[in-house]
């Protein structure tokens, strides 16, 4: 074992310059100054509370560093060669070969150029807890001899013009694991260490958890600092973080330490969600992988401003604060098939709600493996298809991001020629497309608020409705091809629309005060609201309350739940909300309930609640019609107001029947108060992404063809086959119409078809990806 012992690590998890920034509360503790560990100033409980829940919602907090690099601005396609290989000194399996003896790394980045790379991300410090370079503080890789890979790959790249960036993994790593004192412990008392050791898999796969909070951290930023200190490159790719990240709690001594002294309390051992001392956890939790994250990213910029850096996985758990990613340059996060292409698109709104300012990443898997889902994680072995790699590339670059594909090294150290054979045609065709990426600003319309709140302060089945509810609200309006955009809960408190005209709350039941305000003065003001079941019941600190906190907007009162699944939305009136359903025809909501609400005088019903029949043995049919409304509608002010009783966007995602999705699209299309100003009539598989650049007065739109892989509501089976959509249309309102509409990148023009109202035009054929440019 060659690993050197630890610097000596500070007790708290708080480093960093003390509490002139948003961030202050917690980090005015302890911390390092100059190297020099500070003496903790300790503020009391009731400080560290306020401070802790009073943060100010600022968006993308961090500046950029004027020196920063912007390779990231400039639509790069990423190749990551991943390295997590045991060292057969002290790692391996007997019979286990050694490692790397074909690695070149001049032929390797000469394979990834041709491929069309414009950047690498090699493998500096891997999950074996190896180090691919000369190393002080950690322990290289035996098999490399006096090799220096990060030298040799850096200096490869710069003869190329590449962007060279290093990937080092934060939170799994099985060397920093064999110190006691660095393991992450669950409740139980137990070091956490994940294993898949069934006896028919060739070997026990091991994820062994280090905590970030203790003395691995510090380790941890040795790494980062020699690297920037002896390396030429142009930055970090930090992996893994939410393996820690989402340890919750984690009892390890660091942590019963720190939590001891800013709370004054021992970290709770019952439910967290709902009680008062597990939300205080959760609190103060959510701060602290904040302050990790930015003390590791603002080190590696006070070392060398020019150094970009991100991490995966960005801020989608609920265990982050909405600053989570400030520190990043640019957010990153990985993608699998089987989570579906509505899902990916989906994960692509969700970065740019929490980093609009900078384009984002997406990894795209070389492999056909699975990550979680019905069937579990996998490992494969195959390469993809070109096509299924640029499906998956162009709903990326449409959506705003740039792709990161993802790649492994053969054992030997050489990269699989298959691999490069499917990706050279797929960045072919992005490249070509690049241009047209991400141009001016997405053309708004609906919002679906994203509420962190409801995700990390509701109890369990609250958070699954929101988590699945802002899913189905966004799939059955992106199947609908209406502009839809996922905004963030410091985004609406901000009243930072970005020109959306209608929002979507689904169960959104934890309502911080400032969105709600912010919410009642849009909807005066002529904007839309649809919101469903318990939206508002409970506020920014998960306090349920008598009522909804939204009531007066809504026009309703709670009064409480229907007592059986299986009730019904029965349509009941005529009105543009109910358009294509059969009135009295009940919609069944399966296993969720609905609220029981009392409407406000002025607030018209739509349609009631039907409760099944009890002592049937095959499905329960509708039976007793209620006097409680299903679906309610009303004006406020200016603007327009919808209520439904069941989850409708939650419903929809779970069950997938198009009756949801029609009442989503009319609901969001009556509380607009206009028709989109962009939609298309193809089938709900073509993904339509719209931009217009004002200055350029140009309106850019991407057609992305999904239909050889499934339904994206369902786990998602692999793409096989592209298979084309014939005399798709596309509807264009008149402010964003131009004189000539052209195929990009060809350049030939499309006839259109102009009305009062706008444009229409008309694609023949669509095979994976069309852009139209119309100016
Ligand atoms: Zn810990």
């Amino acid at each position: 074992m060659l690993i050197l012992q630890p610097a000596p690590a500070p007790e708290c998890m708080l480093t960093g310059r003390p509490t002139r920034t948003l961030l202050g509360g917690i980090s005015a503790l302890v911390g390092i100054e100059g190297g020099t560990l500070r003496i903790p100033t300790m503020i009391n409980r009731r400080e560290f509370l306020s401070a802790a829940v009073a943060l100010p919602h600022i968006r993308d907090a961090s500046k950029p560093a004027e020196m920063r690099g912007d390779w990231f601005r400039k639509q790069p396609r990423v190749f990551l060669l991943d390295f997590q290989l045991p060292d057969p000194l002290d790692q391996g399996a007997p019979g286990m070969p050694h490692f790397l003896k074909n690695l070149d790394p001049e032929k390797i980045v000469g394979q990834v150029t041709s491929a069309g790379a414009s950047a690498l991300l090699v493998h500096a410090k891997c999950n074996q807890g190896n180090a691919y370079y000369n190393t002080k503080v950690g322990h290289k890789h035996s098999d490399l001899g006096d090799r220096d890979l990060m030298a040799e790959f850096s200096r490869q790249c710069r003869k190329r013009g590449l962007t060279i960036l290093y990937y080092v993994q934060l939170a799994r790593d099985r060397r920093s694991f064999d110190y006691p004192e660095r393991r992450a412990i669950n409740a139980s008392g137990q070091p956490v260490l994940l294993r898949r050791d069934n006896p028919l898999l060739a070997s026990r796969e091991e994820r062994p958890v280090v905590c970030l909070n203790g003395p691995h951290r510090q380790y941890i930023k040795d790494i980062l600092t020699e690297l920037v200190r002896n390396y030429d490159f142009d930055g970090f790719w930090l992996d893994g973080y939410n393996w820690w990240g989402r340890v919750i709690p984690c009892f390890c001594e660091a942590c019963r330490r720190s939590y001891k002294r800013d709370t004054g309390e021992e970290i709770p051992r019952g439910p967290l969600y709902t009680t008062e001392a597990g939300k205080r956890y959760l609190r103060w939790r959510r701060r602290l992988n904040t302050l990790i994250l930015r003390e590791l990213i603002e080190l590696v910029h006070s070392l060398n401003p020019r150094l970009t850096v991100t991490h995966n996985g960005s801020a989608l758990g609920p265990l982050s604060d909405w600053d989570f990613c400030d520190s990043d340059d640019y957010v990153s996060h990985e993608y699998h098939f089987n989570e579906g292409y509505g899902n990916l698109s989906l994960l692509c709104r969700k970065q740019w709600a929490l980093k609009p300012s900078a384009p984002f990443e997406i990894e795209i898997w070389r492999f056909a493996d699975r990550l979680g889902g019905t069937r579990a994680t996998s490992r494969s072995y195959q390469v993809r298809s070109a096509d299924a790699l640029l499906t998956e590339m162009a709903s990326v670059v449409a959506n705003g991001g740039f792709p990161q594909y993802y790649d492994q090294i053969k054992p030997d150290g050489a990269i699989e020629a298959k691999s490069l054979e499917a990706l050279t045609p797929a960045f072919r065709e992005v490249a070509a497309r690049q241009p047209w990426a991400r141009v001016g600003k997405p053309i708004p319309y609906a919002a679906i608020l994203w509420s962190k709140t409801t995700e990390g302060f509701a109890p369990a089945d609250s958070q699954a409705l929101h988590r699945d509810g802002l899913a189905g609200c966004f799939h059955a309006l992106l199947e609908s091809h209406v502009p839809v955009a996922v905004i963030s809960e410091r985004d609406a408190a901000a009243s930072r629309w970005d020109g959306a005209v209608v929002v979507i709350l689904d169960a959104a039941e934890c309502l911080p005060e400032d969105c709600a305000r912010a919410l009642e003065q849009f909807v005066k003001q002529g904007g839309g609201l649809v919101a469903t079941h318990r939206s508002s019941l409970r506020d920014g600190d998960g306090n349920l309350l008598n009522n909804f906190r939204l009531s007066e907007l809504l026009g309703a009162d709670f009064s409480g739940m229907t007592e059986k699944w299986y009730s019904y939305i029965n349509p009941e009136k005529h009105h543009p909300v109910t358009a294509g359903l059969t009135l009295d025809f009940p919609i069944c909501v399966e296993e969720t309930l609905q609220t029981r609400v009392r409407a406000h005088a002025g607030t018209q019903a739509l349609g009631t609640i039907i409760n099944p029949l009890p002592g049937f043995h095959m499905g329960y049919p509708p039976h007793e019609r209620t006097e409680a409304p299903a679906l309610l509608v009303r004006n406020h002010g200016k603007g327009r107001v919808i209520y439904v009783a069941a989850p409708l966007g939650a419903v929809y995602y779970r069950w997938n029947h198009f009756d949801y999705k029609r009442l989503i699209a009319n609901a969001t299309e009556w509380a607009a108060g206009c028709p989109p100003p962009v939609w298309a009539r193809a089938p709900h598989t073509v993904e339509m992404t719209a931009w217009r650049d004002e200055q350029a007065r140009r309106t850019v739109i991407h057609l992305v063809n999904r239909t050889g892989a499934g339904l994206p509501s369902a786990e998602a089976g692999l793409m096989h086959e592209v298979i084309p959509v014939w005399g798709i249309e596309v509807y264009l309102d008149a402010r964003y119409a131009g004189a000539v509409v052209k195929s990009q990148p060809s350049g030939r023009v499309l006839a259109a078809r102009r009305d009062n109202r706008g444009l229409t035009i008309r694609i023949e054929r669509l095979d994976v990806w069309e852009v139209l440019e119309i100016a």
